[in-house]
C-alpha cells in the first residue's frame, strides 16, 4: 500500500506561506521595504498603480545581490540574515524568515533586478507564479528593484478580499509612514499613478521627519521623551494632552526599530496618559523601545507585528512611568486642570475665528462667558421643528407620555438645581428627573445637524481669518477624496499646496470648537466609512462625532438662564431619551420609588 501522506511541492508551500505573509498590497510593500532597509539602502522609491493591485515597484540603492544570490533568494527559507537558532535571539535585521520573496513571487508576476556596487552589470529575473521564466544580464544602477504585478490575479478567492484602490493605498501609505518614522536617515518616496504622496528627504533626526510626515505644526507641539532603565530604554516624541486625536491610529510604537502593534505596549502608552485625556481621545506618540534582543521574541507571528517580552510587566511599568514623568515634567500639566476636552479647546493656530465673535481666549472666565452667550443665542433661536412632540420611553415609565404641544415638556419642568456641576435636577409632577447636561447638549447638536443635513446641507459659518491647516500625507489624501462630502457637512476647505488646506468655513453650530481637531476627526471618520454608498447609513456616526465637539461638558457650572436655554433646546428636537452615543440623557425617579427607598410605602 502506498503512503497517503505526501510532501507538498515547493511552489504550493510558497502559496500557503503567502496566505500568512501576503494579506494585501501593503504587506508586500512592508516586506520589500524591510529587505531594502536590511540591505543598507539610503534611498527608496515605491511606485504604485491601482492601489498596488496592478503594480508595486520598489527601487533601492542597497547592497544588491550577485548572480548566485538572486536565484537563491527565491528559494524557500533562503536568507542571508541568520544561520543558527542562536541568531534568532540576537536579531539585528528586520527580516530573518526567508519567506517573503518566494511567497510574493508565488502569487504574482515578478521582475527582480539586482546589482551589487562591485559588479559591472545587474541580473534580471522574470517570474510568473513563482517560476523563473527568463534570466538575463541587465544594465542598472547599483541596488535592487522588485516589480510585483497583478497580485493574486490567479487566486480569485484572495483577490476578492481586496478593497477599493483608495483603501489599499491608505494601508500602503501607513506602512511607508511607519517605516519612514523609524528611519529618518533614509529617503522615501511613494508615488501613486505617478503622483508623489510621500516624499521625505533624509532628515536631521526624528522631529524633522515627523514634521515632514505628520505636519510641522504637530511636530512642534510634541514633547521629547528619553528614559533609560537597567534593561531597556524608551525615546521618541509624544503629544501633550491638549493635542489629541479621535482614533488610536497615531500611536506609533517600535521595538528595536521594528513597528509593532502590541497589546502590552499600547496599554502602557494609554496608561501613561491616564486621567490626562478625555474619554475616547488618543495621544500622538512616536515611541521607540530598545532592549536586549534576548529579552524579546519577534518570531511570534509571520508578519512580525506582535512580539513577546520576557519580562512583560516590567516593560509595561517602565513605559507607563517614562511617559508619566515626561508629561509631568512639562509645564502644560497642572494638577488643578482636569485635562482639556476636545470641544473646549479654542486657542492655537487651528482655532476658528468666527466673523461675529472675537478671538476666543483659553481662560476659564472667558470660556464661561462664551458658553453663556452661545446658550442664550440658542434660546433666541426659534425651534426648528415646532411640531415634534417629545415622546419618552424610559425604564421606569414605559408608558409613553405626551405633552401639550405649546408648553414644551422640558421648559415646563420645575427646576430644582444643578448637581455636581454635571446633572440638572428637575421635578415633573410628583417625579424627580435627572438630566445629564453634557449628553443633552450633545443630543441637541446631533439632532440639529441631522435636520440641517436632511434639508440639503449643514449651515456654514465663514471664517474672517481662515486658518491654514497642515495634515499628514495620509490625512491629506483622505481630505482630498472627501472634499465634497466635507462641504455638505459644513466644512469649506481649499487645497493650499503640499499637505495644507485653508479652512474657509465651518458648521455654524460648531463655530466655537477647535477647527483643526474637528476637521481631522471628521476626515478620519469619513475615511473609516469605506465605500461611498454607505455614507447615508454611516452618517450618524459622523454627526455624533461633530456634536461631541460642541461646548457644554460635564463638570461645568451653569447659571439658571443657561439651564433654561438648554431645556428649551431639548424641547426643540425629536427626542428619544438617549444621547447619540446611546447613553441615556435623562433618568426619572418616581415618587413611589423614592418613598419605597425610604421605607415609607
Ligand atoms: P528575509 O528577509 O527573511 O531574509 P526574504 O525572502 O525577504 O527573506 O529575502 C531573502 C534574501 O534575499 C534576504 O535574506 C537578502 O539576502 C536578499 N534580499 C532580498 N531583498 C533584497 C534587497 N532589496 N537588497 C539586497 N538583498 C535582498
Ligand atoms: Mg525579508
Amino acid at each position: 500500500m502506498t503512503s497517503q501522506i505526501k510532501i507538498l511541492p515547493e511552489n504550493l508551500c510558497n502559496k500557503i506561506a503567502a496566505g500568512e505573509v501576503v494579506e494585501r498590497p501593503a504587506s508586500v510593500v512592508k516586506e520589500l521595504l524591510e529587505n531594502s532597509i536590511d540591505a543598507g539602502a539610503r534611498d527608496i522609491t515605491i511606485e504604485i498603480e491601482k492601489g498596488g493591485k496592478k503594480l508595486i515597484r520598489l527601487v533601492d540603492d542597497g547592497c544588491g545581490m550577485d548572480r548566485d544570490d538572486i536565484f537563491l533568494c527565491l528559494e524557500r527559507h533562503a536568507t542571508s540574515k541568520i544561520s543558527s537558532a542562536d541568531d534568532l535571539f540576537k536579531l539585528q535585521t528586520l527580516g530573518f524568515r526567508g519567506e517573503a520573496l518566494p511567497s510574493i513571487a508565488a502569487v504574482s508576476r515578478m521582475v527582480l533586478r539586482s546589482r551589487p556596487p562591485q559588479c559591472e552589470a545587474g541580473m534580471e529575473l522574470l517570474l510568473d507564479g513563482g517560476e523563473v521564466k527568463r534570466a538575463d544580464v541587465c544594465g542598472m544602477a547599483p541596488g535592487t528593484s522588485v516589480e510585483v504585478r497583478d497580485l493574486f490575479s490567479r487566486l480569485p478567492a484572495r483577490r476578492k478580499f481586496l478593497r477599493r484602490d483608495e483603501t489599499e493605498l491608505a494601508h500602503i501609505g501607513e506602512v511607508v509612514t511607519r517605516t519612514a518614522l523609524a528611519h529618518p536617515d533614509i529617503q522615501f518616496r511613494l508615488l501613486h499613478n505617478g503622483r508623489a504622496l510621500i516624499d521625505v528627504r533624509r532628515a536631521e533626526g526624528l522631529r524633522a521627519r515627523v514634521a515632514n510626515l505628520l505636519g510641522r505644526h504637530l511636530a512642534s507641539d510634541l514633547v521629547e521623551i528619553d528614559a533609560a532603565g537597567p534593561d531597556c530604554r524608551i525615546h521618541g516624541l509624544i503629544s501633550p494632552p491638549q493635542t489629541n486625536r479621535a482614533t488610536s491610529g497615531t500611536i506609533y510604537t517600535f521595538v528595536n526599530g521594528r513597528y509593532i502593534r502590541d497589546r502590552v505596549v499600547q496599554h502602557a502608552v494609554l496608561d501613561g496618559y491616564r486621567t490626562l485625556l478625555p474619554k475616547g481621545r488618543y495621544p500622538v506618540v512616536v515611541l521607540f523601545l530598545e532592549l536586549d534582543p534576548e529579552l524579546v521574541d519577534v518570531n511570534v507571528h509571520p508578519t512580525k507585528h506582535e512580539v513577546r517580552f520576557r519580562q512583560q510587566s516590567q516593560v509595561h511599568d517602565f513605559i507607563v512611568a517614562g511617559l508619566a514623568d515626561a508629561l509631568r515634567e512639562s509645564s502644560w500639566v497642572s494638577p488643578a486642570d482636569p485635562g482639556p476636552t476636545p470641544g473646549a479647546e479654542a486657542s492655537g493656530p487651528g482655532a476658528v475665528l468666527p466673523m461675529s465673535e472675537k478671538t476666543p481666549s483659553p481662560s476659564g472666565t472667558d470660556r464661561q462667558a462664551e458658553i453663556r452667550e452661545s446658550l442664550q443665542r440658542y434660546a433666541r433661536t426659534p425651534s426648528p421643528s415646532p411640531d415634534s412632540r417629545p415622546v419618552f420611553a424610559m425604564p421606569s415609565a414605559p408608558a409613553a407620555e405626551t405633552v401639550e404641544e405649546d408648553a414644551g415638556f422640558f421648559s415646563g419642568l420645575r427646576l430644582i438645581g444643578q448637581y455636581h456641576n454635571s446633572y440638572l435636577l428637575c421635578q415633573d409632577g410628583p417625579d424627580l428627573l435627572l438630566i445629564d447636561q453634557h449628553a443633552a447638549h450633545e443630543r441637541v447638536g446631533f439632532e440639529r445637524l441631522r435636520a440641517q443635513w436632511r434639508q440639503g446641507g449643514i449651515e456654514r459659518q465663514s471664517l474672517l481669518f481662515p486658518p491654514v491647516l497642515e495634515f499628514s500625507h495620509l490625512e491629506q489624501c483622505r481630505l482630498q477624496e472627501n472634499l465634497e462630502k466635507l462641504g455638505r457637512l459644513g466644512f469649506e476647505l481649499e487645497p493650499f499646496g503640499g499637505n495644507a488646506f485653508v479652512l474657509k468655513a465651518v458648521p455654524q453650530l460648531l463655530s466655537g470648537s477647535d477647527a483643526e481637531q474637528l476637521v481631522r476627526d471628521v476626515a478620519a471618520e469619513l475615511a473609516g466609512l469605506g465605500s461611498s454608498s454607505l455614507i447615508e447609513e454611516a452618517l450618524d456616526k459622523v454627526l455624533i462625532l461633530m456634536a461631541c465637539h460642541r461646548m457644554v461638558r460635564a463638570n461645568q457650572a451653569l447659571t439658571e438662564a443657561q439651564i433654561r436655554a438648554l431645556l428649551k433646546d431639548l424641547d426643540s428636537i425629536d427626542f428619544s431619551a438617549q444621547c447619540p452615543h446611546g447613553r441615556p440623557v435623562m433618568h426619572r425617579l418616581s415618587l413611589a420609588e423614592v418613598e419605597k427607598f425610604f421605607h415609607r410605602i
